[in-house]
C-alpha cells in the first residue's frame, strides 16, 4: 500500500448526527496530510487514537467554515495538548488568501494561532504550482466553480493519483483534469430538485465521473436531502465504474502497480 485516503468527515454545514463536516486524511509513510478540517474533525481524529498529534500538513480547499472550523482547535491542541511540547513542524497549504484567513483567525483567537511555538509554515498554492511533498508525493490544484478561491487537489505518488474535488459545481475542465485518476473523491451535495451552480447533484457526479473515468469513485459531502434519493442508481445510469458512498471513517488504499 502506497497511500491510504480516509474520509474522516463526509457531511456539510447542514449538521448531521452521523457525518462530520469536511475532513480527509492522506497517509503515506510519515507524511500525514489532513485535507480540510471542518467541525467534528478533531473528534474524528481523536477517535482514531493519536493521529491528531502526528499530522505533518494541512491543506484547505476553500474558506467555508465547514472546511476549516476545527483548525483553530487543532492548532491549540498541538500547542497545549502535548507533553512534552510539540516541536514538529506543520505546513498549512491552501489557495491564495489562506495566510490572510489565518491572520484573521489569529486576530480573533490570539497570536498563538500563527506562532504556536513550533514551526508553522503557510504555503499558498495556485493552479500553476506543483508542490513536492515528502516521500515523492506531488500535489497540484485546479480551480473549481464554488467560491472564487476554491480548488480541487490532486496527489500523485509512484504513478498513482487521487483527486479530491473539494466543493464544486459542474465543470468539464475538472473532469478533464481528473482524467484517469485512480481514486476520485467527489462532492455530492444536493438532489436535482435542489440543484445550485455551486454544488453537484448525483446526476452531475455521474457525468463528471463519466468524463474523468477514475479507477474508483467515492462520493462525499452529502446534505441530508440528497440521501433521500437513490444516489447509486442516478450515478450508475451515467457511469459504470465502481462507486462508494463514503461514510466517516471509510478508507481506500492505493496499491503499488
Ligand atoms: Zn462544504
Ligand atoms: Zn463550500
Amino acid at each position: 500500500m502506497i497511500v491510504r485516503f480516509t474520509t474522516l468527515g463526509t457531511g456539510t454545514i447542514s449538521l448531521s448526527a452521523g457525518r462530520s463536516c469536511a475532513g480527509y486524511l492522506v497517509e503515506t509513510d510519515d507524511l500525514r496530510l489532513l485535507i480540510d478540517c471542518g467541525s467534528g474533525i478533531t473528534r474524528r481524529l481523536a477517535e482514531r487514537g493519536d493521529d491528531w498529534q502526528t499530522i505533518t500538513h494541512v491543506a484547505l480547499t476553500h474558506f467555508h467554515i465547514d472546511h476549516y472550523g476545527d483548525l483553530p482547535t487543532l492548532i491549540f491542541a498541538w500547542k497545549h495538548g502535548f507533553l512534552p511540547a510539540r516541536s514538529a513542524p506543520i505546513t498549512i497549504i491552501g489557495p491564495v488568501g489562506t495566510a490572510a484567513l489565518l491572520d484573521r483567525l489569529a486576530a480573533a483567537h490570539g497570536a498563538w494561532l500563527t506562532a504556536p511555538g513550533f514551526p508553522l509554515t503557510i504555503q499558498e498554492i495556485t493552479p500553476s504550482d506543483t508542490l513536492e511533498l515528502p516521500h515523492g508525493v506531488r500535489m497540484t490544484c485546479h480551480a473549481v466553480p464554488h467560491t472564487p478561491e476554491s480548488v480541487a487537489y490532486s496527489l500523485e505518488r509512484s504513478g498513482r493519483r487521487i483527486v479530491y474535488t473539494g466543493d464544486t459545481g459542474p465543470s468539464d475542465a475538472l473532469a478533464t483534469w481528473a482524467q484517469g485518476c485512480d481514486l476520485l473523491v467527489c462532492e455530492c451535495s444536493l438532489p436535482a430538485s435542489m440543484a445550485i451552480p455551486e454544488h453537484l447533484t448525483p446526476e452531475q457526479c455521474g457525468e463528471l465521473a463519466a468524463g474523468a473515468t477514475p479507477g474508483h469513485l467515492a462520493l462525499t459531502h452529502f446534505y441530508p436531502p440528497v440521501e433521500h434519493v437513490d444516489i447509486l442508481a442516478l450515478v450508475g445510469a451515467r457511469y459504470a465504474g465502481p462507486v462508494t458512498l463514503a461514510t466517516d471513517g471509510w478508507h481506500f488504499d492505493l496499491e503499488d502497480e
